[in-house]
């Protein structure tokens, strides 16, 4: 379940989702808790330099591989405006890091996608804990999905 205390992160992460958009990137948006609740970092998407793996959720798990403890990477929570492919769930996975907390699930990403007439990606839209059985995932949050519908709307032209 995703906890009220929760929603700033998240909120955060529709923030940064909103400005990956003004800069002409793909909307989406994480953030990097610690157990003590300190955002130790954030990414949006910026998979329009043209390297198609600049997904944020991807960023924080080789940041937090870079810097943080295994102990700290456990105990740290990923939030995030949708749920991670499963490319970043392997990553978020390999590195240890702790809970998943996402505002859209890639169910909603891969409907609005449809009805735009999006073509498919070229990585199967698989459920996190199909790829990273361990991890504890938690969403969505009904609260701000419909930003997030509006933000990817925007971007698609949908
Ligand atoms: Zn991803």
């Amino acid at each position: 379940m995703v906890e009220a205390a929760e929603l700033p992160y998240l909120r955060r992460c529709v923030g940064l989702a909103a400005e990956a958009l003004r800069v002409g990137d793909e909307p989406f948006g994480s953030v990097l808790v610690g157990a003590d609740g300190t955002v130790l970092a954030e990414d949006h998407g910026r998979v329009a330099s043209g390297d198609r793996t600049r997904h944020p959720e991807f960023e924080l798990a080789r940041w937090s591989a870079a810097r943080l403890s295994s102990a700290d990477r456990a105990a740290a929570t990923v939030h995030t405006s949708g749920a991670h492919c499963p490319m970043c769930a392997a990553a978020h996975a390999w590195v240890g890091l702790g809970r998943i907390v996402y505002i859209a699930s890639s169910e909603h990403l891969t409907t609005w996608l449809g009805a735009w007439g999006v073509p498919a990606p070229p990585v199967r839209t698989l459920p996190v804990h199909e790829v990273a059985p361990g991890v504890t995932v938690e969403g969505p949050a009904p609260e701000l999905v419909e930003e997030v519908d509006a933000l990817h709307r925007r971007f698609h032209g949908g």
